[in-house]
């Protein structure tokens, strides 16, 4: 019966992640469908009143509202728990929908927080916008220095939060260094993990409380929709995370979760092919260019850090080449590769983050986290690598690199 129906838990906790990617979380309906049904349905009937009375207090199984809970959302979020080794996850309409859930579900007036300087945009926006609203106190720091974080910490911080490697620089934060110091301190660590994802690095294994995801990266990988989560344990989703998001609805809907979890099946494969060819065409562009941010490069100042604690670079990289015109006329002259902000896709993206990505932080803002006006990014995807180097080697040719 377990066999067509769902999953023994003590057999599939121990499946290694690739496996999880594939199989973790599937539960069958009477059907035995191999392939995850896609729940389409916002309600859910009982069988008399007092049933729904039950659910309702918590007294019996099973499911009451999609906004709540939904079968194949929760797929998702048993898969996404198992790959990362955490008790729980939780998953959102988008990463920052989980981004703002995991800050603002645990914060409070008078509350302080540690916020890594080099971060996604929007992301900014939440510790330098949003929080101060509220009377939350940020302080940003550079975070490949662990030790202003410990330098920024007073009585009441509660929180620091951070992503490695960071967008768009490529800044790598020492995730044991800094979770200890957040440990030692009682301080919850929130790592940003959408560039890696846990299939390269699992932050929880040195020592993060949480985690939150862009789904919509290399988990989905195929740039179809948009989706974010959020892992911790069952207490943290269920005591802190939940009563936030089942009343404030940043749901994820059952179609979006159903083609993350097809995203998943393919994630392991993606993600160590796409790191491969980010190497081999990382390499090409190092020769030609003023300044390259490359975890996975040795010329990275930090790739051996990386390397610790990633299984691979990750498709992400960024490079500099003299200013906004040689830039854009770089884009301009590419054939293959196309111009366009997304990361995590398989089709190989470059973006000119100073005039999009980050073009609503202030010049000064951006020039303090390395956004200069001739910083390049790029996603390589599961191209054959000698094309996409190829068609790179000509759009520099052609702006005279
Ligand atoms: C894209 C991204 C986000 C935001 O995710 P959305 O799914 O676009 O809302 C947050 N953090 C990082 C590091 C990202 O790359």
């Amino acid at each position: 019966m377990k066999r067509r129906t769902g999953q023994d838990q003590s057999i599939t906790r121990a499946w290694r992640p690739a496996t999880q990617a594939v199989r973790g979380g599937t539960a069958r309906s009477e059907w035995g469908e191999t392939s995850e049904a896609l729940f389409l349905t916002s309600g859910y009937a009982y069988d008399c009143a007092a049933d729904a009375a039950a659910r309702f207090a918590g007294e019996q199984q099973g499911m009451t509202y999609s906004r709540l809970q939904n079968p194949t959302v929760e797929m998702l979020e048993n898969r996404i728990a198992l790959l990362e080794g955490a008790e729980a996850c939780r998953t959102m309409a988008t990463g920052m929908a989980a981004m703002t859930a995991v800050l603002l579900c645990q914060l409070q007036t008078g509350d302080h927080i540690v916020a890594g300087r080099a971060a996604f945009g929007s992301c900014r926006w939440l510790t330098d916008t949003l929080l101060p609203k509220f009377g939350i106190e940020v302080s940003i720091v550079d975070a490949r220095d662990p030790q202003q974080f410990e330098d920024a910490c007073k009585p009441n911080t509660k929180l620091f939060f951070f992503e490695t490697p960071a967008n768009p620089t490529m800044d790598i934060v020492d995730l044991k260094a800094v979770c200890d110091i957040a440990r030692a301190r009682g301080i919850i660590s929130v790592v940003d993990n959408a560039f890696a994802t846990p299939a390269l690095q699992r932050p929880m294994e040195f020592g993060a409380d949480v985690t939150a995801y862009s789904a919509t990266k290399m988990m989905d990988g195929q740039g179809r929709v948009l989706a974010g989560a959020v892992c911790g344990t069952q207490k943290f989703i269920d005591d802190t995370l939940l009563p936030f998001t089942r009343n404030t609805g940043p749901t994820l809907s059952a179609f979006n979760a159903w083609v993350v979890l097809k995203g998943l099946e393919t994630l392991d494969l993606r993600i160590r092919r796409q790191s491969e060819n980010a190497v081999k065409v990382g390499r090409m562009i190092e020769a030609r260019v003023p300044r390259m941010l490359h975890p996975g490069l040795p010329s990275h100042p930090q790739h051996n850090l990386a390397m610790s604690q990633m299984e691979a670079c990750g498709p992400i990289f960024a490079f500099e080449v003299e200013d906004r015109k040689q830039a854009h006329g770089l884009l301009d002259a590419l054939q293959l590769v196309d111009i366009s902000n997304n990361i995590g896709d398989s089709r190989s993206l470059m973006t000119h983050p100073a005039s999009t990505t980050h073009s609503s932080v202030t010049e000064e803002k951006r020039l303090e986290m390395g956004v200069t006006e001739g910083l390049i990014r790029l996603n390589v995807g599961l191209e054959d690598a000698q094309d996409v180097i190829e068609d790179i080697d000509r759009a520099l040719t052609a702006v005279g690199l």
